[in-house]
């Protein structure tokens, strides 16, 4: 089967989302393939965060920001990520933003900013739903109301490249419906933009630029997050960069889907009170304090040696009087949902989790020492905070962990303008465009959450843009 289209784009989050709604605005006729039965991708499930200099929001707080802080502040993170990409996400951070509260109705929090590890202000904006659906929808609604066309359950599988005025480019898309299993190939007049998002989800790819993180490793993300269209840029000659830098999180639930919430308990064990110990042996295995890369690295180490970790604290984690991030209620809901486990003994904890007892005890006895010994690190370089309080007061929590992979800041190469570069000679490949996660170059070996989501809709609303401008 044959369809004709001025603009094809593979991908529904939001760089697909806010390119398909470019080019329609731009006049083209335009059709979104999403494999997936439901919209949204990544950015659907994602906290909904975004940090942008100067809005209304800072002024009325008094924070004094401008998008060459915002820059400043991306490349001393990423370090090796490419400044004239930063520069454009930063200059346009702020008319994206006025641009999904005019134009889409965005509701953002008009009296609230996030602060996050790294910025060196204030400036992440909040969406009211507190999740990346308060954008996605809208921008979907927006975009459908426009005439843009989404397929669901549509897997693009090979670009297809065609001469055309003396030139040879991307021309359309071969896809298959999964409901029907015909196999459509979807002609682009003008352009092709890619928005697939990360490979979070794709073992094998992942491994390949990781072999730590095999399967062993949860995903945060949603299953369709693979990588089947960054092989396919590249087969046809994309650059691509960074891909080993993968952002993963240590201490995510087994048995809570993607990111969840109990990593606010296994993260309070690991920096105020609390330790965490392998399974198997009740021994500390890693300084909780450290650094996010050597913890996520140990975590990868057990799980991989069919190890299992596990955070534990004592009563404390729920009245201790100086914890900022968890109460009494948010203990109590973890246990009620069955992400942690309440016992009423140190020795009821180590049977119900099959923990060896004597070495336990062992521990925690060598971690109460340390904090009554007024040393300032204990035995695994942990810097003992000034508030932890010895372990020895039931009830005791529990509860298992697993590192998760979150993001992927490599991928395929593309310039300002979203234009796919070509290995063979760094110029853009003809009618192929690319925006989001799928790309690389922009984060470099960071992960600043609320980057990913202005990146999807900066470079998505330009793809959009130039691919219904394109020839
Ligand atoms: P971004 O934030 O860059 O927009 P998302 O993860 O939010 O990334 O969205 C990417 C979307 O692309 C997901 O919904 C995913 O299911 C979809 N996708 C990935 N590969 C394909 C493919 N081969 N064909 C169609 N859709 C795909």
């Amino acid at each position: 089967q044959r369809e004709d289209w001025d603009v094809v784009v593979i991908g529904s989050g939001a760089a697909g989302l806010a390119a398909a709604l470019e080019a329609r605005r731009a006049g083209a006729r335009v059709v979104i393939l999403e494999k997936m039965g439901s919209i949204g991708g990544n950015s659907v499930i994602s906290e909904g965060l975004v940090g942008v200099p100067g809005t209304p929001m800072q002024a009325a707080l008094g924070i004094h920001d401008s998008p060459e802080l915002f820059a400043a502040d991306l490349l001393a993170a990423g370090y090796v990520n490419h400044p004239g990409k930063v520069r454009v996400l930063a200059q346009k951070a702020l008319e994206t933003f006025e641009w999904t509260r005019d134009e889409l109705g965005v509701r953002w929090w008009e009296d609230r900013l996030e602060y996050e590890l790294g910025q060196s202000v204030r400036r992440t904006a909040v969406i009211r739903e507190a999740k990346g659906g308060g954008l996605v929808y809208p921008l979907y609604e927006r975009a459908r109301a426009l005439g843009v066309v989404i397929r669901l359950r549509t897997k693009a599988l090979h670009l297809l490249e065609a001469e055309r005025l003396g030139e040879r480019r991307v021309a359309a898309v071969l896809a298959e419906d999964a409901s029907s299993g015909t196999r459509i190939v979807f002609h682009a007049r003008r352009g092709v933009v890619l928005a697939s998002g990360g490979f979070s989800s794709d073992i094998e790819l992942r491994q390949m630029q990781n072999w730590r993180l095999s399967a062993r490793v949860g995903t945060a993300t949603q299953p369709g997050s693979t990588g089947e269209m960054l092989r396919e840029a590249a087969r046809i000659g994309a650059w691509l960069l960074h891909l080993e830098y993968i952002h993963c999180i240590p201490d995510a639930s087994p048995d809570e889907k993607g990111w969840g919430t109990t990593w606010k308990f296994s993260r309070y064990c690991a920096a105020t009170q609390g330790i965490w110990a392998v399974r198997q042996t009740g021994q500390r295995f890693v300084n909780e304090t450290g650094g996010n890369v050597d913890k996520t690295n140990a975590i990868f180490d057990l799980l991989n040696a069919g190890l299992e970790p596990v955070a534990i604290s004592d009563a404390r984690a729920v009245r201790h009087p100086q914890s900022v991030i968890f109460g009494t209620s948010d203990v109590e809901a973890l246990v009620a949902r069955g992400f942690v486990s309440r016992y009423p003994t140190l020795e009821a904890l180590a049977e119900g989790r099959r923990i060896p007892l004597a070495a336990l005890q062992a521990t925690v006895a060598r971690y109460n020492d340390a904090l009554r010994s007024g040393r300032e690190r204990d035995e695994m370089g942990r810097r003992i905070s000034p508030i932890a309080e010895p372990m020895e007061e039931g009830p005791w929590f529990a509860s298992p962990m697993l590192a998760k992979v979150l993001m992927c800041s490599g991928g395929i190469a593309a310039d300002d303008c979203a234009r796919v570069l070509s290995v063979v000679d760094d110029r853009p490949i003809p009618g192929l465009y690319a925006a989001g996660e799928v790309t690389g170059g922009l984060h470099g070996i960071a992960f600043v959450g609320s980057a990913g989501l202005l990146d999807a809709l900066v470079f998505g609303r330009i793809a959009g843009q130039c691919a219904a401008k394109s020839l």
